[in-house]
């Protein structure tokens, strides 16, 4: 699938759950929960559904998010059924971590079924490493289990384990050495992320929004001239940077900042209640819920609904001349 800007889509996000076991500040304000209704949310064979047929337009990669996805019922079972569709290459799951380590009711963790089910990445949402920053963050006192779930992904052998921090001025940017020394002594890839206008809460001000380049500075403060390292690429918009005494490799999501952010975007979003948005940063959503529970439409059907929100992709995002809080993060699955 390409569009008309020439983006080659091979990645699709999907969230299977708007419910989360956290509340962080910047996605799931406190104030505002309306769960959506269970028959509102795409099963998991709907899901699944549109994955096989997203295979056949070129869909390789599949990054399972939410909310969070490891509070959905039966969510190993639906990861082995992700693993039986051939043309997936590359399964990745984006977790606060904080059910990693628990054990699954078959008795091996979270972290060694979804390891068993073939996920290869494992995105780990970490913003702090101090537990009452942790606890304001997030709404919940979970820093201890998020660390457990970090290093029961360690020991179930996944190939790579990410962590991202939201960049936050006057929450995390003095820690930022700190968590460049979790990452290093546990050889993991950390990445520090832009804080972005999805969501509807205070914290998404002008004011705390620390640019990656302001966070760049604070770090080659004390660890020296970042070297840039263009040749490191993963799947998504992130700069590499290698930090020049011990060579541990760091990097910077600045969907803000970045004005080349849109540039090399392969990506489509499924929102937990089957909604396919063509950006993060545009309010463009199209109901392929709609599409999977008409009896009358075939996989042909939703091949086409794809290729059709394809179409609609727009050029770059609309953060930048809008940061005014919209749909929150929660509903889209980030
Ligand atoms: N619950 C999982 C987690 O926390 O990783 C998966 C879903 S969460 C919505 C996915 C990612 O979105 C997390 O890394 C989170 O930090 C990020 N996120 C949420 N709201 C954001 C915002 N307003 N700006 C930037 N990143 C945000
Ligand atoms: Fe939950 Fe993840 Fe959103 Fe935090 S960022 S509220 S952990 S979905």
């Amino acid at each position: 699938m390409e569009d008309r800007f020439g983006h080659r889509i091979s990645y699709l996000r999907v969230s299977i759950t708007d419910r989360c076991n956290e509340r962080c500040q910047y996605c799931m304000p406190l104030e505002e929960q309306e769960w959506l209704d269970r028959e509102d949310i795409l099963t998991y064979e709907e899901i699944l559904r549109v994955i096989r047929v997203g295979t056949s337009l070129g869909i390789r990669k599949v990054r399972i998010t939410g909310g969070e996805p490891l509070t959905r019922r039966n969510v190993t079972w639906f990861f082995e059924e992700l693993q039986k569709i051939e043309a997936i290459t590359d399964t990745g799951i984006s977790t606060n971590g904080t059910l990693l380590a628990r054990p699954t009711r078959e008795g091996p963790s979270y972290a060694e079924k979804l390891s068993a089910a073939g996920v290869r990445t494992v995105n780990v949402s970490l913003d702090t490493l101090d537990r009452k920053q942790y606890a304001e963050t997030t709404g919940r006192d979970l820093l201890p289990d998020a660390i457990a779930g970090i290093d029961a992904a360690r020991e179930a052998g996944f190939e790579k384990i990410k962590i991202n921090s939201v960049l936050m001025r006057h929450r995390n940017e003095h820690e930022l050495w700190d968590l460049i020394e979790f990452a290093r002594e546990r050889d993991l890839l950390l990445r520090f992320i832009e804080l972005m206008p999805v969501s509807t809460t205070q914290v998404l001000t002008e004011e705390n929004f620390l640019p990656s380049g302001e966070a760049r500075k604070l770090i080659e403060f004390r660890l020296g001239k970042l070297i840039p390292r263009p040749d490191i690429r993963t799947n998504g918009p992130a700069s590499y940077f290698e930090i020049p005494k011990t060579g541990q490799i760091i990097g910077f999501i600045g969907a803000m900042t970045n004005l080349h952010f849109c540039e090399t975007c392969n990506k489509l979003r499924l929102t937990c209640e089957g909604k396919l948005r063509p950006c993060l940063g545009s309010h463009l959503e199209f109901d392929m819920r709609e599409v999977l529970r008409n009896p009358e439409m075939s996989d042909e059907d939703i091949a086409k609904f794809f290729l059709h929100v394809v179409d609609r992709k727009p050029e770059m995002h609309e953060f930048r001349d809008n940061y005014q809080p919209g749909r929150k993060m929660i509903a889209i699955g980030g």
